[in-house]
């Protein structure tokens, strides 16, 4: 039940980053790749147009619907889903095991449905429920960013809805107060002291 013993438990080096839409996921593990150089972070694939500034193989790679189907039935998804119910995002298997292999501390930041299928596949991982510190944060940090259309926040916040009751499922929940207190906590999980993180 603890965070010492489900590291002591954990047989290959992977943390799973789950939870709801806008609970600041992409937030958190874009800062534990700048303050942790030595967690690496998948990238995965999305048939999703990218976002102004987004680069190609950095934040995504970004992929045709025909390419993702290829990718899916040739077996090189670790997990895959329809997320939002629109574009598909998935992890591409094998950079995953050519890490888990070399024993370098793996973080998927992915959704529900795809943290479930690495709990079948690989449930000697890590999985981590990023939660927000109450739901009006939730709301206010998703029309803040302001990326996404009245009917898409919609439907992102009757995902969120149902995404919070999955916290149970998770090994362990981090509270998303502060960027750097997740972080530090999330790095402390993976077995990095916090200590060592270069400070800026
Ligand atoms: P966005 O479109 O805002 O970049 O991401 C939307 C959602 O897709 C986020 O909740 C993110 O966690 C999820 N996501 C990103 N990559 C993957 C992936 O490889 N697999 C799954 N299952 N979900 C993903």
């Amino acid at each position: 039940e603890s965070a010492t013993g489900a590291e002591g438990a954990r047989r290959v080096p992977v943390t799973v980053l789950a939870g709801p839409t806008a609970v600041g996921k992409g937030t958190v593990s874009a800062a534990m790749r700048a303050r942790f150089p030595d967690v690496w972070l998948s990238v995965s694939a999305t048939t999703r147009p990218p976002r102004p500034g987004e680069i190609d193989g950095v934040h995504y790679s970004f992929v045709s619907e025909e390419e993702f189907t290829r990718l899916v039935e040739s077996g090189q998804m670790l997990e895959w889903a329809v997320v939002h119910g629109r574009h598909r995002y998935g992890t591409p298997r094998a950079a995953v095991e050519q890490k888990i292999a070399q024993h370098r501390p793996v973080l998927l930041e992915i959704d529900l449905a795809g943290a479930r299928q690495v709990r079948e596949s690989m449930p000697e991982a890590l999985f981590v429920f990023l939660a927000p510190p109450d739901w009006e944060t939730l709301v206010h940090r998703l029309v803040g960013r302001g990326t996404e259309s009245a009917e898409e926040r919609e439907r992102r916040l009757a995902t969120a809805r149902v995404e919070l009751a999955a916290e149970s499922e998770f090994d362990v929940t981090i509270v998303n107060d502060t960027i750097e207190d997740a972080t530090n906590r999330l790095a402390t999980l993976i077995g990095i002291p916090p200590a060592s993180a270069p400070a800026d």
